[in-house]
């Protein structure tokens, strides 16, 4: 048994959703902090639990051969890119590996039916400045000085922001006039602690399509001091398009109140993805790295292999994204999210783009499909592609899907565990995985995104 304070060596053979390092002892899993795959450390023994345990790393014996220099100074106290020490080519191995992990560990599969279905991995030509997106907190550093940037790994001490290479070139510059008129104006930034100060966040994202800026300030409270000054500094940044005030007066985790005041613009801004076009409110739901998302929805259009003749469902499907590209290719698409604004952004969308075979309902999906089926038995879908939150598809909805049988289910995940979860019970429905195509959306990060065929087959 190990012993708290032990120093024991350890070979790293695989990674924690947070980044940390797993190693083995005896068979006894470890996490390592700053350790990644391949390296064989010197770790002290920190806490002994009863399956699992933690271990500090002292020295790095021989690196992974895979270990790289982080390319980002802050890489380590951000916490915002765990991957960051491992080469691009290392992460996707590791995002592969733990797909399949997931797939055979949850999902029921056997590997040689993996083999034959899975797809290599889609990553990224130049893995860096690939985000559209970033909501950037305001705090205070040691000195007292407002400072903007991301959260240290699970603390809430704020790192400030000096040229992350995530986002698309440009946002430090917004950030430094945003940064600079608070300072000017001497303006508070916001303490959940006593809930006083007023500059909460910055959302700033760039239509990657169109070139064109947007800036939302969070504010706890209604009103900006130097408002006209700002938004007159801002504007002479090339693309400015629309800028805004928040109002989040709430204590709580959500970044975006939900009342917008206007300061300048038209209130979006046109983000395009292959030749269709979206409008962006601040308040809109998008996917944070357009060049990779164009290369997930045409993977799961290519899954669903549509002739024009279908009637196709969209399930979750947020603003109508992927919906509009089905749209295309089928004879009608009805789309289902739960948040209303998100379809009334569907509907502009649509319209905006032509599409006019497009249908959009506000609902839980796990109701409004089943009713669907239930009242218009003549109705059946052909093919339904399902892109769920983290924690997957309800079981209703899953059970519906079995009993109304759509040739193909499409379905896109941002989680791997809950997808496999979620193929293993339509397997038990008589669904086959056919093919699954892992797409990197955020590397230097864990997170990965996947697309998968299932078919009804013939039983
Ligand atoms: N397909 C979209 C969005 C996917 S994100 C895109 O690619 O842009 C998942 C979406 O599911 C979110 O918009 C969330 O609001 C929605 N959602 C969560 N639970 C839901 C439920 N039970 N029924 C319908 N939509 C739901």
């Amino acid at each position: 048994m190990l012993q708290k304070n032990q120093t024991i060596q350890l070979t790293i053979t695989d990674m924690t959703e947070n980044g940390e390092g797993i190693g083995r002892a005896d068979g006894y899993p470890l996490f390592v902090k700053d350790a990644v795959i391949g390296d064989t450390v010197h770790a002290i023994v920190t806490k002994v639990g009863k399956t699992y345990g933690f271990a500090h790393l002292a020295e790095i014996v021989t690196p992974s051969p895979d270990r790289v220099l982080p390319p980002c100074p802050l890489a380590a106290p951000c916490g915002g890119c765990q991957l960051q020490a491992l080469s691009y080519e290392a992460q996707l191995r590791f995002k592969e590996n733990k797909i399949r992990q997931h797939l055979i560990r949850l999902g029921g599969l056997d590997a040689a039916r993996l083999d034959a279905c899975m797809e290599p991995i889609l990553g990224m030509e130049d893995p860096w400045h690939y985000r559209n997106k970033a909501q950037i907190p305001f705090g205070r550093d040691k000195n007292g000085e407002i400072v903007a940037g991301y959260y240290a790994g699970r603390s809430h001490r704020i790192v400030p922001m000096d040229g992350c290479l995530l986002n698309l070139p440009g946002f430090d510059r917004i950030l430094a006039l945003l940064l600079e008129h608070a300072r000017e104006r001497k303006i508070e930034p916001y303490n959940e602690a006593d809930e006083t100060g007023l500059l909460r966040h910055a959302l700033i994202r760039q239509a990657r399509g169109s070139g064109e800026w947007m800036v939302c300030l969070v504010l706890n409270g209604r009103k900006l001091p130097g408002a006209d000054r700002l938004v007159s500094r801002l504007r002479e940044i090339p693309g400015m398009t629309d800028i805004s005030l928040s109002v989040n007066r709430a204590r709580t985790n959500v970044i975006m109140g939900q009342e917008i005041i206007p300061l300048f613009g038209p209130g979006t801004i046109t983000e395009s993805i292959g030749d269709l076009k979206f409008k962006l409110s601040p308040l809109a739901f998008f996917q944070v790295n357009p060049l990779q998302t164009e290369r997930l929805y045409a993977k799961a259009l290519e899954y669903a292999a549509l002739t024009g003749h279908e009637n196709v469902w969209d399930l979750y499907c947020g603003t109508g994204t992927i919906s509009l590209f089905l749209a295309r290719r089928a004879a009608r698409v009805r789309g289902v999210e739960i948040i209303a604004p998100a379809i009334e952004n569907a509907r502009k969308n649509a319209e905006l783009s032509g599409i006019r075979n497009a249908e959009f309902y506000v609902g839980k999906a796990e109701q409004i499909f089943p009713d669907f089926c239930l009242k218009h038995p003549g109705e059946a879908p052909d093919a339904v592609v399902l892109d769920p939150p983290r924690k997957g598809c309800d079981p209703a909805l899953l059970e519906a899907l079995t009993a109304c049988r759509p040739a193909k289910i499409v379905y896109v995940s941002c989680n791997s565990a809950t997808l496999a979860r979620d193929i293993r019970i339509l397997g038990a429905g008589g669904y086959r995985l056919e093919k699954i195509c892992p797409v990197d959306m955020f590397p230097q990060t864990v997170s990965c995104e996947c697309a998968a065929l299932l078919s009804a087959g013939t039983g």
